[in-house]
């Protein structure tokens, strides 16, 4: 992407009220707009971060079997009044569609339960139309109280909820497991591995617990308590504590206090939704049973904004490699005619690269740059060409080296 056609440009003037350091990297380096209090739109550059979490979360639902649909994001009223949440969901954003005829009541979707347990229903008769997971990766809206976060805490932000129904506790536990593993795999790719913790918290209806991931940063607006004797990376939720106050796994009681994000939260949520709305099927003796259900959450925006405040530096953003708008930047300083050479050659080797091809100083595109946050920097001058190079730096290095043109390739790789 030539740097030049982008429509949007880094920005100098912050929203006053934005204190979260995501939101303000971001809004400056032009990946987001802020819209409102925890309403954000999301640029060219942003929208490619947020779609290569969501890839990298797709592909892992993918391959536990999950089948990906797309709900509606109005909830009618009486969906909300079958499982009491009409009433007791404190952050829903409540609408009524006026007086067009039916003067019908909807809630904005805040999470799916309520849609897809009666979408369910329609397809559940017996046990041999068990198990199965469905997911989605859409919008939600919860009117949060302290929207002060940045895209860590949302109004209007992406989440990715995948729901499973079972015959029997047995075969939810075996697939609670396969998706657990499945988020560790998600937050490995993403970088985050090291830092985020499966974390025991209550709420779980029909088990002890339900699991959060927990992704330790001083940002962080929860409190966990990890243990740092075993080597399983789990903590203990805050609300618990009082309760666990042992690793649950090793039984260490000497835990460490640490702020974090919650990034995921899965929970097994037995009959909670399927006896309200319902759902039965026929076991293999004829006889009438109840299905049990699972949900797994997560949420791609709130994992941007995470990686932003652990991934950064004073002069802007150091994105992962599997996640950065583009893997390349590409800086002609003056030299547009071997710059435009070498950006159609990387492009046509398959190289994401963000090319710097505008009219400004060295100064204003190294500035740039660093706002950005590519993995890999790429200068073009006089003085490389005169060494038939370029100069590449990565952006967490502090200085570059040079390499030739014809081995730029091959390097990158
Ligand atoms: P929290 O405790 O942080 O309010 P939650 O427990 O209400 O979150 P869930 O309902 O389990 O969250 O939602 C699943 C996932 O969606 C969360 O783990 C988180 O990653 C994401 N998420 C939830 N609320 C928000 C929000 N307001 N903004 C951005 N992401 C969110
Ligand atoms: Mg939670």
């Amino acid at each position: 992407m030539r740097q030049s056609q982008l429509f949007t440009r880094t920005v100098k003037e912050l929203p006053k009220d934005e204190t979260s350091y995501n939101a303000q990297a971001l809004i400056r380096a032009g990946f987001i707009d802020k819209v409102a209090a925890g309403v954000y739109s999301y640029l060219p550059l942003g929208k490619r971060v947020l779609d290569k979490i969501c890839r990298l979360i797709r592909k892992e639902m993918d391959e536990i079997g999950g089948q990906e649909i797309l709900m509606s994001a109005l909830i009618p009223k009486e969906n909300m009044e079958a499982s009491g949440r009409w009433a007791a969901f404190d952050v829903l954003f409540r609408l009524n569609g006026g007086d067009n005829g039916d003067n019908k009541e909807y809630a904005l979707g805040a999470t799916h339960e309520e849609i897809v347990s009666p979408l369910a229903k329609k397809f559940i008769y017996s046990y041999k139309d068990l198990p199965f997971g469905v997911y989605q990766i859409q919008t939600k809206f919860r009117n949060e109280k302290r929207a002060k976060a940045g895209l860590l805490r949302g109004r209007e932000f992406l989440m990715k909820d995948l729901y499973s129904f079972h015959t029997d506790q047995a075969d939810l536990d075996a697939y609670y497991e396969k998706a657990t593993a499945a988020y560790k795999k998600i937050y490995q790719r993403l970088g985050l591995g090291d830092i985020t913790y499966l974390t025991y918290a209550a709420g779980g209806t029909f088990s002890k617990y339900s699991h959060e991931f927990q992704t330790v940063t001083p940002a962080g607006e929860d409190s966990i308590y990890i243990c740092e004797k075993c080597s399983n990376k789990v903590a203990v939720n805050k609300e618990i504590i009082a309760e666990q106050n042992a690793c649950p796994l090793c039984g260490n009681k000497k835990l460490t206090e640490k702020k974090a994000i919650e990034v995921g939260n899965i929970f097994k949520l037995g009959t909670k939704f399927s006896a309200p709305f319902h759902i039965s099927y026929k076991d293999s003796a004829g006889q009438e049973n109840t299905p049990v259900m699972g949900c797994y959450g997560m949420g791609p925006s709130r994992i941007m904004g995470a990686i932003v405040e652990i991934h950064h530096d004073d002069k802007g953003i150091i994105w992962p490699e599997s996640i950065a708008p583009f893997k390349i930047h590409l800086l002609s300083l003056n030299e547009n005619e071997a710059a435009t050479r070498i950006y159609v050659e990387l492009s046509l080797a398959g190289f994401e690269v963000l090319y710097d091809d505008r009219e400004l100083s060295a100064g204003e595109k190294f500035a740039d740059a660093d706002l950005i946050g590519c993995p890999y920097r790429l200068v073009v001058s006089k003085k490389t060409l005169s060494a038939d190079s370029v100069e590449i730096k990565r952006r967490s290095a502090a200085a570059g080296s040079l390499v030739k043109i014809k081995d730029l390739a091959s390097k990158l790789k």
